[in-house]
């Protein structure tokens, strides 16, 4: 008989997570006798649960906030993508053998393909410069964004970003005036930023969502209703949350500890009751 494996989620501190309900759900439905877990690790225990991924009744692990970039010390290799953003959201174990991935790079594009939102050759603003944002940055470069304004509470974080990429990338503040001159032109508005992750605390002025194009998109990575995104709905603008995102950066985590393609119409259906529950 087949020793049952699993797969964890390694962060600190951890509340409430959709994730184990959508890897549960689709190991379930794949038949493959396994469990996704949150473990919650201290920082001195770091070290120790990630060499313990080496076992063999292990897939792997999602790595979270503010664990990232502190797991690359211990791993045997990176994908391209994760060694680019040096930050690592999945782990995978091939017989004692940890890689490094970045799934929320492909998890991001294959959510816009998804709904349907073009970049290519379109001008983009992304508020924040933290590891969210650096991975929806990635992605949007390679989707062949037109021009890419980074905006961020901390000025020089998003400077220090915007040097990685200086011909298509501006960067800026958030304040009032750092974005009325630029939100007329934009066909698309990503909140990469943790404001809106707990209550009403929203970004930017909602009053500035005004100045948008009627056909931009607002785009939130938040997966929760947040006050950006009921704004840009009150302004008629389409509004996306970041289930999308969540799903397909863990469908593609899901696949490399499988080798199977990821149920994603089930992983979908656990989430939308997750979150109602
Ligand atoms: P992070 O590295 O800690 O970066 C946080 C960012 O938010 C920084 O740019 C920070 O600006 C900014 N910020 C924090 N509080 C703010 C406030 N009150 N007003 C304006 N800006 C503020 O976090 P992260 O890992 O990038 O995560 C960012 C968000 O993305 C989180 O809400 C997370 O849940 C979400 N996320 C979603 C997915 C998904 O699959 N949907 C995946 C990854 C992350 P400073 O530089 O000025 O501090």
């Amino acid at each position: 008989m087949m020793t049952p494996k699993q797969a964890l989620l390694i962060g600190h501190p951890l509340g409430h997570s959709l994730s184990p309900a959508f890897h549960n759900a689709a190991f379930r439905a794949a038949g493959i006798d396994a469990t996704y877990h949150l473990a919650d690790v201290l920082p001195e225990n770091l070290a120790a649960t990630v060499t313990a991924l080496r076992a063999a009744d292990v897939y792997g692990a999602n790595v979270t906030v503010p664990y990232k970039q502190d797991v690359l010390p211990f791993l045997d290799a990176l994908s391209d993508e994760a060694a680019a953003l040096g930050a690592v959201n999945t782990i995978v174990n091939d017989d004692g053998r940890l890689t490094g991935l970045n799934t929320d790079v492909p998890g991001f594009a294959a959510d816009m393909r998804a709904q349907g939102i073009a970049v290519a050759g379109r001008p983009v603003i992304l508020l924040g410069a933290g590891g969210a944002a650096r991975a929806v940055a990635a992605a949007l470069i390679g989707m062949e964004v037109g021009q890419l304004v980074i905006a961020n509470r901390t000025p020089e974080r998003a400077a220090a970003m915007q040097r990685q990429y200086p011909v298509i990338a501006n960067a800026t503040g958030i304040a009032d005036r750092d974005l009325t001159d630029v939100l007329p032109t934009i066909a698309l508005l990503i909140n990469a930023t943790s404001a809106g992750l707990h209550g009403d605390e929203i970004p930017i002025a909602a009053e500035l969502l005004n100045l948008l194009p009627p056909s931009a998109v607002v785009y939130d990575l938040i997966y929760r209703p947040t006050a950006l995104l009921r704004a840009a709905q009150e302004r008629n603008l389409r509004a996306v949350d970041g289930l999308g995102m969540l799903i397909h950066q863990g469908a593609l985590a899901w696949e490399a500890w499988t080798g199977r393609t990821a149920p994603l119409d089930v992983m979908w259906q656990a989430v939308q009751h997750g979150k109602n529950t």
